[in-house]
């Protein structure tokens, strides 16, 4: 009789949600290392603060009147205590909450960096999605342009290590002074508005007073007139912003890093104040923000803690890896040392017994694993070796260990299969290991 069980819809991700898998995980394993080897040689330590925060915490420290804020967060009500939670959408407020919480910064400044997932209800398209990556990085309790040439400077490197022509990005710079000049900045951004209020749009008429600011970002071109003409920042700054500003980018001058003061430059969220920046390519269309950040010397009391000094960028992992990609820079290719081809399951024991002891001396190795249905015939084990990217197959053939000894058979670059004692074993696998990758050494 017929199985007569319903065949149950299969279920798919959330929009805008991505699953990263092999080989692609790869990439994104090649990516994190070269992130972890530098933040070890700036100094700066790894910190994990949790997904979910509370909602007040992203309303008080991103601001109101953000599009974060007023449309991209997944807020929601815990159905346990009523509890108004919120996925986080970006990385710095939960640090800085961690940070007063547990008065981290006791014993003086501190530089780290996380690997968060961040969430926000957004348009999905390429470069831009509602759950996505970001690499982040504060320097805690430092008042000095220093650092924040520091930072910019990091993002340069980490570019560098990975590949990317310095020539595919570029770097905007400016200062949004301090919050006496951005007030005043703000009374004359209102003044200017309110006299063109007939051409305003809606959402420019509902910031007009609670963030005018925000109303330079518009992308909306009927506007692009008035926004042109607005009163700017720059004419409010004052002597010691620019001072700071000029010292960053004497510290970029030092270095040969080319960069653009951009006067327009605003960012998403309100707690920015001095230093902002962005790193920029053209390689990927309207998402061309790789990095972006800048000094929010505000936040921690805005926060409820005490003043402290701060500057910080976020970097989206998966703009980075397109990037890449749009660059044409592939990573390291990815496979084991060693795949274990076991023509017979009587093989298994000596076979897992010697892939151990490759193991232990730092050997990757991958063993054949039983399929569903069979163990699998020489033939396709020697596929699967090498569609794994082995660099040798090790074959545990019934007649070479009746000798005790393993056969071994170079899968990259030529060369003979050789048989080799199971005794010398572990020898084999340091000569393997002295040897480059991609060299293939002496079988015995
Ligand atoms: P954009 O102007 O592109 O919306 P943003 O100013 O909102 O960027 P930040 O809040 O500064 O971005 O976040 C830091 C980085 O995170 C960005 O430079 C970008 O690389 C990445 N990023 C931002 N939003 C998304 C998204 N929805 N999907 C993927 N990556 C994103
Ligand atoms: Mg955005």
């Amino acid at each position: 009789m017929a199985d007569s069980k319903p065949k149950l819809a299969a279920l798919q991700a959330v929009k805008g949600m991505n699953d990263v898998l092999p080989p692609e995980s790869a990439r994104w394993e090649w990516f994190e290392a070269k992130v972890r080897a530098l933040m070890a040689r700036y100094g700066y330590q790894n910190v994990r603060t949790p997904v979910v925060e509370p909602t007040a915490l992203f309303v008080r420290g991103i601001g109101e009147v953000t599009d974060i804020v007023e449309k991209e967060m997944y807020s929601f009500e815990d159905t346990m205590n009523g509890d108004k939670l919120t996925l986080r959408p970006e990385a710095t407020a939960g640090i800085v909450r961690a940070m007063i919480e547990h008065n981290a910064l006791y014993n003086g400044p501190l530089r780290v960096w996380s690997e968060v997932v961040v969430f926000r209800h957004e348009r999905p398209q390429k470069g831009r999605y509602r759950q996505f990556h970001q690499i982040d990085v504060e320097a805690l309790g430092h008042a000095g342009p220093d650092v924040d040439a520091e930072q910019i400077l990091m993002c340069r490197t980490l570019l560098k290590d990975l590949g990317i022509p310095l020539a595919d990005v570029r770097l905007e710079l400016n200062s949004l002074g301090q919050p006496a000049e951005r007030m005043a900045h703000r009374a004359a951004l209102i003044a200017h508005f309110e006299a063109h209020a007939d051409r305003l749009d809606d959402d420019a008429r509902r910031r007009l007073h609670t963030n005018p600011l925000r109303i330079l970002d518009s992308k909306n071109p009927a506007m692009q007139a008035i926004v042109e003409a607005a009163p700017k920042l720059s004419e409010f700054v004052g002597a010691a912003s620019k001072a700071h500003l000029d010292a960053v980018c004497a510290a970029l001058d030092a270095v040969g890093q080319p960069y653009r003061i951009n006067p327009r430059l605003v960012r998403g969220m309100d707690y920015y104040n001095l230093t902002v920046f962005e790193w920029m390519t053209d390689k990927l269309g309207a998402q061309g923000t790789v990095c972006g950040g800048g000094r929010y010397d505000g936040l921690f009391e805005q926060l409820g803690g005490k003043p402290t000094p701060a500057v910080g960028w976020g970097m989206g992992i998966e703009r980075m890896l397109l990037l890449l990609e749009a660059v044409g820079v592939e990573p390291v290719p990815f496979g084991p040392d060693v795949y274990a081809i076991v023509p017979a399951a009587e093989a298994l024991p000596t076979a897992i017994a010697a892939c151990e002891a490759l193991r232990e001396v730092g050997l990757d190795v991958l063993m054949h694993g039983a399929g569903a249905e069979s163990w699998g015939g020489m033939k396709s084990q020697f596929k699967r070796a090498d569609a794994s990217g082995a660099r040798h197959a090790l074959i545990f053939g019934a007649d070479e260990l009746a000798r005790g000894e393993v056969a071994v058979k170079p899968l990259r670059g030529g060369g003979e299969q050789r048989t080799l004692p199971l005794t010398d074993i572990a020898r084999w696998a340091a000569e393997l290991r002295a040897q480059p990758e991609g060299a293939v050494p002496a079988a015995a």
